[in-house]
């Protein structure tokens, strides 16, 4: 199955994501990870893309797409949740070419929620794991659960970049919703509690996936 899971900054697409690969055969594949560890492992690619990250802005589209384009290449074309592509019109057209998608995961979540998670979100420098310092601790303070290592906040989880990734999301990403809207069935996951549990969440999208018939 291919699908793509959708929503604004912090609408839980990683979080979800991580859990979901672990329930059905998909692969997850996360831009926004694969950018953050090129910049860590400063190849050509993470130069390229570093100050695009750190403001909060979009990376432009034809350097997103032949990441895409090779990745699933790499794995086949079958087989995974796309987390956080494609966000853009451009984007989403580029991806059609390449191959049909089954579904698209929306996460319905309000600006005060965003906001409320993004600020306190932590993340672990060596693996990655995300944790949220109000509603997913980790058992020890700025250590990574998983692996042990130190826990740091990204540079656009700062209050003033949040604002400007909102408006990018409406301005550039939610016409995506639209494009896709008539063209692929929606599982539409509403949420309302800045701290809704995440397997409560996780089971909601796989029965919207089931009553589709879609796994
Ligand atoms: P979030 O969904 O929390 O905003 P991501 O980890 O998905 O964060 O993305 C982080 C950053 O990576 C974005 O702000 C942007 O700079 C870049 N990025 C990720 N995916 C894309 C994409 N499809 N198009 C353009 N830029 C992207
Ligand atoms: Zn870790």
């Amino acid at each position: 199955m291919k699908f793509l899971i959708f929503g604004p900054p912090g609408s839980g697409k990683g979080t979800y994501s991580s859990e979901i690969e672990d329930k059905i055969d998909v692969e997850h594949i996360a831009t926004g990870d694969m950018f953050r560890e090129a910049v860590k492992k400063d190849t050509e690619l993470g130069n390229k893309v570093e100050e695009y990250l750190d403001k909060g802005e979009l990376v432009p589209d034809e350097l997103v797409n032949e990441v895409v384009r090779e990745k699933l290449k790499e794995i086949g074309m079958e087989g995974f949740i796309l987390d956080g592509y494609p966000r853009t019109v451009e984007q989403a057209k580029f991806l059609e070419e390449l191959v049909d998608i089954d579904a698209l995961i929306l996460l319905d979540v309000t600006d005060d929620i965003i906001i409320e998670r993004l600020s306190s979100r932590r993340i672990c420098k060596e693996c990655g794991e995300v944790f949220n310092k109000l509603f997913n601790p980790p058992e020890e303070e700025g250590i990574c659960d998983e692996c042990g290592g130190e826990l740091y906040q990204r540079k656009d989880d700062k209050p003033e970049v949040i604002k400007d990734r909102i408006e990018t999301y409406e301005e550039r990403s939610e016409p995506v919703i639209s494009y896709f809207e008539d063209k692929i069935p929606f599982v539409v996951n509403k949420c309302r509690e800045a701290n809704a549990p995440i397997d409560g969440m996780v089971n909601n999208i796989i029965e919207g996936l089931e009553e589709k018939g879609l796994v």
